[in-house]
């Protein structure tokens, strides 16, 4: 392959120029290679050409004829010019008719024979007699061998812009990859695609566009053995950047943390209960990282309950016995707060010093974090903005990861001198999804609850039943336990009809005179939320309404009633989360999940999933195929390079076996020296995205 076909512009391709050229890159298509992803995103089969006699009307149809007449009528009231031609096989004549495209009077002329392709109607003049509006239409020449691009087969549908008809996008992309193809070499290793029995890159994009392949479901599915080619490429690359920079990673030296376990051993005097079996052996991972050369990148994950905080904590102490700084990152305000309540009087309790440092607060001055005397920085993302300097920062945890991307995790390394990180991700995600965000990463799972936890109740109410889910709420707070009333938005939004957090505290009120009541949303003030907070810790607030401000890692064990308003409005995973702030003490939880008005399809399933299902992680599979990849991927936030053929869902089994490939080959040839091509492939494909890594 010529060094710079795929960069090689499309409008030097004979038959584009400038001005469909203009067009094509409206559509993001400049070079060869953007040509050769941007796939139909379906097609039609336009093979059969029946006798015009027996065509049936209301169907698509193709049909092959002579012209036996071609008129341009103008028609006096609309002031319309239609183009007709009447057309026969021998067996029935059709008329095809063009609206006002004129143009087509040069070119269909009688006597010339022709593919016509497009939905019979009946004639509206006579009643009866066939008809096709704008059909696509194709030219048979006298002695062409030449290959239908239109018609007689199975042709491509392109999404295409204004100014750009399907036909002329058509006809540029049969160009663009004739012309490609014909210098293409594959770049795979041949033992790759013959393992993976794929079938090569150039037949892969032929078929792709212009199937010889005659399934028409499998094309459709985009589970051809050529699409299936494409996907497996486009996560071969993906992951063969992924292994790269594990690799890199892996040589990368970071701190070598020389702590015996004082601290920790202190940790475990004091903790009111046992750690787990996987809590154990998730720290053992996690220290016997620090402990080595290289510097850490590992993934937690853990259900909500599972028990991550105690384990990240457990890393800090590790590093601060070594005399370095930890620095937990947490997406919210609120968690932030959360975990600094939790954490800060641990670690008094051990004599170490923690601070808070929010975008609206922080409870220390940013010199005490510079001259190194606090030794836990607990904060959202203000801590990776400028002017926050560590002295020592040696660890840094990233809690709920799956809202930060790769490049503010790149970014908050940069604050220390390579310091090791631990992602923590509370939100199971499916596996396929996790090799894919997190696949440069290593990975540990706690996959074991504590003891004595009781799976949550969940319901599902409709507002006739309140009083049932009142009265359950009075028998648990009478009880001594506390209960959490979850609402979807703060203000009473018209449009959306939402009962909102205020009202709903008021009707509380009314209906639980002899309850505290408490209320806490995103717009209060950091010191109010905190002092909320602290009263329904400390059980002097017994019904505690919110926004979803208390999602994450909110975490009081009494609490034993989640009422969630409004559920249908909430994402799976977010109703998992909240169902998650119960159920953390011995005692039975209950998850009442209260829907309003007719529920969507979507929205049944969701809430049919929480009724039946505790377990996070075949939550997070339906999730992922109620929504799609696409919406969980958020490919923008990651940082990852765009997935514009392959689907995580359809194509979980390519993935496997790419990311099987793309490791091994790294293994062997890191730098893929003798896969110059595909070196030259996947650079392009992960543009400047490598780079960024590589200074995180
Ligand atoms: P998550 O994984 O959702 O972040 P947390 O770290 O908040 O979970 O822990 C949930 C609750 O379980 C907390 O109250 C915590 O103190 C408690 N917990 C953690 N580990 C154990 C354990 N091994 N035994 C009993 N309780 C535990
Ligand atoms: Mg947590």
């Amino acid at each position: 392959m010529k060094k710079d076909l795929f960069d090689f512009p499309v409008q030097y391709i004979k038959g584009i120029g400038p001005r469909k050229a203009r067009l094509l890159s409206r559509l993001g298509i400049k070079s060869i290679y953007d040509a050769l992803y941007y796939l139909p995103h379906r097609y039609e089969d336009r093979r059969s050409s029946p006798d015009i006699r027996s065509i049936r009307y209301d169907t698509l149809q193709t049909v092959m004829a002579k012209v036996l007449s071609a008129n341009l009528v103008e028609t006096k009231r609309a002031k319309m010019k239609i183009f007709e031609a009447v057309v026969t096989d021998g067996t029935a004549t059709l008329t095809a008719k063009w609206f006002n495209q004129p143009f087509m009077k040069g070119i269909i002329k009688p006597g010339i024979s022709l593919v016509l392709s497009g939905t019979v109607k009946k004639s509206f003049v006579w009643g009866v007699g066939y008809e096709m509006h704008n059909p696509e239409y194709e030219i048979i020449e006298n002695d062409s061998q030449g290959e239908k691009i239109h018609t007689s087969r199975i042709v491509p549908i392109y999404r295409t812009t204004a100014g750009l008809s399907q036909r002329m996008i058509r006809s540029a992309m049969y160009s663009i990859i004739r012309h490609a193809t014909e210098e293409m070499e594959d770049y795979m290793p041949g033992e790759i695609v013959q393992r993976n029995h794929l079938p090569c890159l150039r037949d892969a994009i032929r078929n792709v566009h212009f199937p010889d392949h005659d399934d028409m479901e499998e094309l459709l599915r985009g589970t051809s053995p050529y699409h299936r080619r494409l996907s497996f490429d486009e996560l071969f690359m993906l992951q063969t950047g992924l292994a790269i920079l594990k690799r890199a990673q892996t040589f990368t030296r970071g701190i070598t943390f020389q702590a015996r376990g004082e601290l920790f051993r202190k940790l475990l005097e004091i903790l009111p209960f046992q750690l787990t079996g996987a809590q154990k052996r998730v720290i053992g991972e996690i220290l016997s990282d620090m402990k080595s050369q290289r510097a850490m990148n590992r993934l937690i994950q853990g259900d909500v309950g599972s028990g991550k905080t105690i384990v990240a904590f457990s890393a800090m102490l590790q590093a601060i016995e070594s005399g370095y700084q930890a620095a937990l990152m947490a997406p919210t305000e609120i968690l932030a707060e959360q975990h600094y309540l939790n954490l800060h009087r641990l670690a008094e309790a051990m004599g170490l010093k923690a601070a808070l440092l929010t975008g609206s607060k922080r409870d220390k001055p940013l010199e005490e974090i510079s001259r190194g005397e606090v030794d836990i920085v607990i904060g959202t993302h203000a801590l990776i903005q400028k002017g926050v300097e560590f002295k020592r920062l040696g660890l840094v945890v990233i809690d709920e990861q799956h809202r930060f991307g790769v490049l503010q995790r790149a970014l908050l390394r940069k604050k220390g001198a390579n310091p090791d990180v631990l992602v923590m991700t509370a939100t199971p995600i499916p596996r396929t999804l996790s090799l894919t965000l997190y696949g440069d990463l290593d990975y540990s799972v706690i996959d074991e609850l504590p003891p004595n936890r009781r799976p949550v109740v969940t319901k599902l109410y409709r507002p006739e039943q309140k009083s049932l889910i009142y009265s359950l709420i009075r028998s648990e707070v009478k009880k001594g336990r506390q209960a959490y009333v979850v609402y979807p938005v703060i203000e009473e939004s018209e449009k959306l009809a939402l009962k909102d957090a205020i009202q709903g505290r008021e009707r509380l009120e009314r209906q639980f005179p002899e309850f505290r009541i408490g209320l806490i949303h995103g717009r209060m003030k950091p010191h109010e939320r905190e002092e909320v907070m602290e009263r329904f810790k400390r059980g002097e607030i017994e019904i505690l309404v919110s926004t979803t401000v208390i999602e994450v890692g909110v975490d009081v064990p009494n609490a034993t009633v989640m009422l969630i308003v409004h559920a249908e409005r909430f994402g799976l995973s977010q109703l998992h989360q909240l169902r998650g702030r119960v159920g953390r003490g011995a005692e039975q939880s209950y998850c009442l999940l209260l829907a309003y008005g007719r529920l969507s399809e979507e929205a049944r399933r969701r809430l049919q999933v929480m009724v039946s299902h505790t377990d996070g992680f075949r939550i997070a599979e339906e999730d992922f195929k109620i929504r799609g990849p696409g919406e969980l991927f958020g490919t923008r936030q990651s940082g990852m390079p765009d997935l514009r053929v392959a689907n995580l869902i359809r194509d979980a089994g390519l993935l496997d076996a790419a990311r099987r490939e793309a490791f091994q080959l790294v293994e062997e040839d890191p730098e893929l020296k003798r896969y110059p091509q595909l070196r030259s492939v996947v650079a392009r494909y992960w543009k400047d995205k490598l780079e960024i890594f590589r200074t995180g």
